[in-house]
């Protein structure tokens, strides 16, 4: 053990061993705190989805609600950027404004559809197919931040044309702390310049392996993040779906598990509860530092589990405070081990 004192690891008095600096820093969520906001970009879709194990033909989701459920669980409010149509349904809105998701910044436009997308996943659950993008209102989506959102202390910028990124942190009179942007291999092949212009005002991307080799042109996840991190974010978070994500800041690198679990039914949203569950760890502990990060990427990866466990973002509604902390214990006995050193 003194070796470990020696290391400063904080040692647990109890059983005299170190503390898993995981379940050192997961703090209870108390209710009642007040939270600063976080305002989230994304879109509001319908979705049609077919996986191995069924199909959907239409049922709500986009990426910036299956941030907006996520984090709900963890902050509120969540002051939400987005644009439906005049189909979107009101019991939807409702449920989400009765989580804490403000809609002062979304747009319903009241002779036009929602965004449509279609995909079917392979049998390795891994990879999909688009088979339709309706963009509908998403066509013409000029985001506004209104001014009840002037204040945020966090932006999450939800995948989605670079351009509307960029035009929504430029927007804002007060930077926000930390902005967080998710995007995809789409926009690296039609919008690279755009992208590049976005990369350089943010803090921490998101992507997932293939897209962070694509915008790195290097195989070596490590040669991509350093290139990467040149690009402009101070953090790269790396979702590697089933095998967990990496996380690279300066010269550190965490990596987090991610649970095996008995059925994946629909992987869509995943990488967004991802996302939501990383926010709003962050909001609720209002600390950006690379170590409290490590945190909030095992809450995303908790909201990532619970989202691919049904079609859609209803596993994400269904979840209460009890489940999260329960599932938040079965990451830490995951990867918390003792090691002898012979
Ligand atoms: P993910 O599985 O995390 O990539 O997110 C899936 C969600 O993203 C779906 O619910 C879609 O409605 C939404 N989506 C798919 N393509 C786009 C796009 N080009 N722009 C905005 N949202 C999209």
């Amino acid at each position: 053990m003194k070796d470990f004192q020696l290391q400063g690891l904080p040692i647990n008095q109890l059983t005299n061993k170190p503390i898993n600096q995981l379940t050192a820093t997961f703090a209870p969520f108390k209710k009642n705190k007040i939270f600063m906001a976080i305002i989230s970009l994304g879109s509001m879709a319908f979705d049609a989805i077919e996986t191995p194990f069924g199909k959907v033909d239409k049922i709500v989701g986009g990426s910036g609600t299956y941030v907006a459920y996520a984090a709900s669980h963890l902050t509120q409010p969540i002051q939400q950027i987005s644009i439906v149509g005049n189909d979107f349904p009101e019991d939807e809105i409702s449920e989400l404004k009765k989580r804490g998701v403000q809609f002062d910044g979304v747009e319903i436009v009241p002779d036009q559809k929602s965004f449509f997308w279609s995909g079917k996943y392979h049998l390795d659950m891994n990879t999909r197919d688009t088979l339709i993008t309706d963009l509908n209102v998403l066509a013409n989506f000029n985001p506004k931040v209104p001014e009840s959102y002037q204040n945020a202390e966090y932006l999450m910028l939800g995948n989605l044309m670079p351009i509307l990124q960029l035009s929504v942190i430029e927007q804002l009179r007060k930077r926000p702390d930390l902005i967080v942007l998710d995007t995809m291999n789409y926009w690296m092949a039609i919008a690279m310049e755009d992208l590049k212009k976005v990369l350089l005002k943010i803090d921490v991307l998101l992507i997932n392996d293939s897209e962070a080799r694509e915008l790195s042109n290097e195989y070596s996840l490590v040669k991509a993040a350093k290139k990467i991190l040149q690009m402009g974010p101070k953090f790269l978070i790396i979702k590697k779906g089933e095998h967990g994500a990496l996380l690279f800041h300066e010269d550190k690198v965490f990596v987090a598990p991610a649970l095996p679990l008995d059925e994946v039914f629909d992987p869509t949203g995943a990488g967004d509860a991802f996302a939501g569950g990383f926010m709003g760890h962050i909001d609720h502990t209002k600390n950006i530092s690379f170590e409290n990060m490590k945190t909030a990427i095992i809450v995303g990866s908790v909201m990532a589990s619970f989202c691919v466990e049904k079609f859609g973002p209803q596993r994400l509604k269904e979840i209460n405070r009890k489940d999260i902390d329960k599932r938040l214990s079965e990451f830490v006995q995951l990867s918390d081990f003792d090691i002898s050193l012979v």
